[in-house]
């Protein structure tokens, strides 16, 4: 989605002409329970032409793909049991309680996330089975402090100081 009505807000070289109060009012359209079902908000600006013809050397694709196949194995063997659960996305909230299990720093920065970003219940289980999985993708037992972090930043547009 664009994130304004004129498409240019947070372009890095283009300015955006919606008026005050317009950026936040075209969001509040997709706000609440909508987003509540997206898992990861990703801000994406545009690529310039330097960026993409740079020979920056990234991950390669290969190299993702073992990683999210690792990823796959320890969610597989988590729910070995359950014959319709075979992801983190797919757990219920009973089962979000028993597997993304956070250590006191954690619930500390996730209430505080809650209360700043003004959250809803549903984000909140999101949060913890998106850290869950970028636990799992990392290959940690524990949800560490940054897996809590990445989260929180995947669900930026439930922020309420965005575009504000
Ligand atoms: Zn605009």
């Amino acid at each position: 989605m664009h994130v304004c009505p004129c498409g240019y807000y947070n372009h890095p070289e283009k300015d955006c002409s919606c008026p005050p109060g317009a950026v936040q009012k075209y969001l509040s359209k997709v706000s609440g329970p909508l987003l509540d079902r997206i898992d990861l908000h990703v801000e994406v600006t545009p690529v310039n032409f330097d960026a993409l013809a740079s020979d920056r050397i990234a991950e390669t694709s290969e190299n993702i793909r073992e990683r999210v196949m690792k990823a796959r194995e320890i969610q597989s063997a988590r729910f070995g049991n359950k014959p319709d659960l075979h992801a983190n996305a797919q757990m219920s909230a009973q089962m979000v309680r028993e597997v993304c299990k956070i250590n006191a720093a954690g619930q500390n920065l996730l209430k505080k996330a809650m209360e700043k970003l003004g959250l809803s219940a549903r984000a909140y289980d999101r949060i913890l089975k998106v850290a869950r999985t970028i636990a799992d993708l990392a290959g940690c037992e524990e949800i560490q402090l940054e897996h809590l972090a990445e989260a929180i930043h995947f669900r930026s547009l439930d922020r309420e100081g965005w575009a504000g």
